[in-house]
């Protein structure tokens, strides 16, 4: 494993240019890491940029118009994704999320979404194609991502109130955008949507109740997310940490629920559906801080210039793009990526949890690097 000199524009985190093992093993559909646990997801980041400062994720104050993003030139192209996904598809990917930054900032997104929604599963069957967006821009895009053949999508929202979600984006930015960018994605077919609510303590938790209430009814799958210690620059403490278990009190209190029981292996949020007949939606958490997942997390993060990371809160990453312009062939890329996974032993938050020092102690990745 040889360590790079990294060019000044991506001098933000280290990665080595992965391996190339001597036997050129093919994948086989399954790839399974150190702690058994299969590659089922791949997230693509394709920006670093976003349009809001979301203090848990690109605080402004450090993201701000001096910030030094990254240049056109050493993000992954499209047909670069598109070669790159293939080949974790080969080794047993069924779901792509794509993710940033914001992904709908980036130009023609939609021819993407297209070269994605062609491939097939190791089994032959579609992929499970979604993508995370804070909404801003959905009113606009909905219809042309689901003519490409996005099959899903996601939005944050982290509040209701007009005057705290424009305090929670720092952008100033309308709730009721977003708000018309959730409603022209359902009607494009592009459901069961589901909405994200990050939940900080003493910021936004007032708007749990009402959040639920606004989606109650509606095919729409609402999830509080713990705040999370991610990257280096959101200031992140434990106080101002809401445990689910307080989320899911304050929602028992408002409504009759009932838990839905787990479905899919590696599925990050647990699960309630209401219990009054008739009644659609869903509400769910996802608890990185109090109840981590690590144990079946089957998920790959592949950032925005093709960098493949093994964990939210990992420091390292394995520099695909340099194999990818460096000449190497698909079956040479495939069989790096088959050994980095095999190697993975990530469970951050499990030993977060457990008091003991995570990490490498290196400086972590940022989430709108890789997406969240
Ligand atoms: S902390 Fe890392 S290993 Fe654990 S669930 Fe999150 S991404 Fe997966």
């Amino acid at each position: 494993m040889t360590e790079r000199v990294i060019p000044l524009a991506d001098h933000r985190y280290l990665a080595s240019l992965p391996a190339i093992p001597a036997i050129l093993a093919a994948p086989t559909g399954v790839l399974l890491d150190r702690l058994q646990r299969p590659l089922h997801d791949l997230r693509i980041s394709v920006t670093d940029r976003c349009n809001f400062r979301c203090s848990y994720c690109m605080p402004k104050e450090i993201f701000d118009k001096q910030y030094g993003f990254l240049p056109q030139s050493s993000l992954l192209s499209f047909e670069e994704i598109a070669r790159l996904a293939a080949l974790f598809v080969a080794h047993g990917v069924r779901k792509i999320r794509l993710t940033g930054g914001e992904p709908l900032l980036r130009r023609d997104l939609e021819r993407l979404v297209a070269l994605l929604a062609e491939l097939r599963t190791a089994f032959g069957d579609p992929l499970d194609l979604t993508l995370t967006t804070n909404g801003s821009i959905l009113a606009k895009k909905a219809e042309s991502l689901k003519r490409a053949g996005l099959g899903r999508i996601t939005v944050s929202l982290d509040a209701l109130d007009d005057r705290i979600f424009r305090r929670m984006n720092d952008a100033d930015f309308p709730v009721a955008e977003v708000l018309a960018g959730i409603d022209a994605a359902e009607r494009a077919g592009l459901g069961p949507i589901k909405v994200n609510m990050v939940v900080k303590r003493g910021t936004n938790d007032q708007e749990i109740v009402p959040m639920a209430r606004h989606f109650r009814g509606r095919n729409v799958a609402l999830r509080f997310i713990e705040y999370m210690d991610v990257g280096e620059t959101n200031g992140w403490r434990m106080d101002d940490v809401l445990p689910s278990a307080e989320v899911i009190a304050r929602l028992g209190e408002a409504f009759a629920l009932e838990p839905v029981p787990v479905t899919t292996v590696g599925e990050t949020a647990e699960r309630w559906r209401y219990a009054e007949a008739g009644v659609a939606g869903e509400i769910g958490t996802i608890s990185s801080v109090t109840k981590a997942f690590c144990h079946d997390c089957n998920r790959a993060r592949l950032s925005t210039e093709g960098k493949l990371f093994l964990c939210l809160f990992a420091s390292r990453g394995h520099d695909l793009r340099g194999l990818l312009r460096g000449g190497a062939s698909d079956a040479e890329i495939a069989a790096a990526i088959g050994l980095v996974w095999q190697g993975r032993d990530d469970r951050y938050s499990e030993l977060r949890g457990q008091g003991v020092a995570a990490g490498t102690g290196e400086r972590r990745v940022e989430m709108h690097y890789i997406g969240g």
